[in-house]
């Protein structure tokens, strides 16, 4: 028996800017496709025209292309499942309502929107699930030709079957019962023509040969609508995993209402993509290595066996430590262009690559690279007050022996350094400590050893003057 390749995808919906809950689905779903060296595919659900901006399906693709998350098909990747974008795809869902229709089990639904908004306020005043009672579902044939005369224009009820049992085994959530007594007959097309999500989603699943759906837990309650509708149309069910959602430090669910979450926002505010993807791959799923891992590896390791069922919580701090892990990894190239042009003109040619190994474990964000640019290149030196306390407690005769030291070792740092400190009779912190300061004005930042042949002998001298 052949084994059916592995295909996952992610559907978003083009309302806003990705945030960190969406490109969580979508990174999980690309792991475990990796994982299994299946494909990866991009759908867009833009069937809701009203909500749906170009602008929108544009940025989405741009930042999921920024985080490095690649599909093998959807969006400029056609194959033969396409197309990717749910607003081409109606006629498909057309003729599988002519089906269901067909089969009996869609009906037209006259019911308005007020009509059925006093309806579950009235069922929710006493205590129960909303649900459609089928208010519609018995219409005789000469009943809708009638209301169809009046310009009624319905949305079309799929009809659920009585007294049955839903069940599915949930990747993550084990097994799922749901019985259909408690789920109302459902819209799968408005009143517009368009296809439901409910609909659109689970056909576009099945015609596209999706065989894992990992998604947030806020739709485990369509799981069961999707299976009656893809069973009454005798199509393959995926596997449905639903994953806990991410919490934002106010403990809600992260959305497009946590605007500073938006992968927009967190790359303009420097952070890398793969101190996104790091971090992200370990919220709500467990690796055993705690180290930085690039796409191969976090696939390698990825297994639906280690999602969590518990909500996980993203904060900044997190990502700031994969950040700091992601600088120290990424190639020299990256870090170069990640930090921008004002930093690369500063930076002779030539120096550049030494420039990036010299700060990278001392910076978080492009600004902090500038800064240290600025006091490697730059003609004047700010002193923080740290740093001038620490200058001052070690008097001007240190600089003074600095100043001969350098004379005889102007490009040798082991050798100027050995002179110095047979010449002050410091060593350790109180010899590093003040030539720390003298050179870049700070009490911290990246090794003297690898600033001190970037500053140059006629830089590192006129700062010694200069503290003196
Ligand atoms: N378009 C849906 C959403 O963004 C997709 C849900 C799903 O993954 O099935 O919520």
């Amino acid at each position: 028996m052949s084994v059916q390749p592995v295909k996952t995808r992610f559907a978003p919906s083009p309302t806003g800017l990705l945030h960190l809950g969406n490109v969580r689905t979508a990174l999980f779903n690309a792991l475990l496709a990796r994982h299994h060296g299946g494909i990866f595919l991009l759908r867009i659900e833009d069937t809701d025209l009203r909500r749906s901006q170009r602008g929108a399906i544009d940025a989405l693709i741009e930042d999921l292309g920024w985080l490095g998350m690649v599909w093998q098909e959807g969006p400029g990747k056609e194959a033969g499942a396409g197309p990717y974008r749910q607003s081409e795809r109606q006629s498909l869902y057309n003729r599988y309502i002519v089906q269901l229709n067909d089969q009996g089990l869609a009906y037209p639904c006259f019911c308005s929107a007020e009509e059925l908004a006093a309806l579950r306020q009235k069922q929710l005043a006493q205590g129960k699930a909303p649900r459609y009672p089928g208010t519609c579902a018995r219409l005789s044939e000469a009943e809708i030709a009638a209301r169809l005369q009046q310009g009624g224009e319905p949305s079309l009820r799929f009809r659920v079957p009585q007294s049955e049992t839903i069940a599915f085994d949930d990747l993550v959530r084990g097994r799922q019962r749901f019985a259909t007594d408690d789920i109302g007959d459902f819209i799968i097309r408005r009143a517009n023509g368009a296809a439901a999500f409910f609909f659109s989603n689970a056909l576009d699943d099945a015609l596209m040969g999706i065989t894992h759906v990992l998604r947030g837990e806020d739709h485990v309650s369509n799981t069961p609508r999707q299976i009656m509708l893809l069973n009454a149309l005798k199509l393959k069910v995926p596997r449905y995993g639903h994953i806990a959602l991410v919490l934002g430090d106010d403990s809600v669910p992260l959305s497009k209402r946590h605007g500073s979450h938006s992968v927009r926002a967190l790359r303009e505010r420097g952070y890398l993509p793969m101190a996104i993807n790091n971090a992200l791959a370990r919220l709500g799923h467990y690796y055993k290595e705690a180290g930085y891992m690039d796409f191969k590896q976090l696939a390698a390791g990825f297994s639906t066996n280690r999602l969590s069922r518990a909500s996980a919580r993203f904060d900044l701090t997190q990502l700031d430590h994969w950040q700091r892990e992601t600088l120290v990894q990424a190639g020299a190239d990256e870090i170069l262009r990640w930090m921008g042009r004002e930093v690369y003109d500063r930076v002779p040619e030539g120096a550049r690559a030494a420039f990036v190994d010299a700060v990278r474990a001392n910076i978080l964000f492009p600004q902090d690279a500038l800064v240290w640019a600025r006091i490697t290149y730059g003609a004047e030196l700010e002193i923080t007050a740290a740093a001038s306390t620490v200058l001052r407690k070690a008097g001007r005769d240190f600089c003074r022996h600095a100043l001969d030291a350098l004379l005889h070792n102007p490009h040798d740092y082991q050798a100027f350094v050995a002179e110095l400190q047979k010449k002050s009779s410091l060593r350790g912190k109180a010899l590093f400590a003040p030539l720390r300061a003298a050179l870049t004005g700070r009490a911290d930042g990246p090794e003297l050893k690898a600033l001190f042949p970037l500053m140059g002998p006629e830089r590192v001298r006129s700062r010694l003057e200069m503290s003196i």
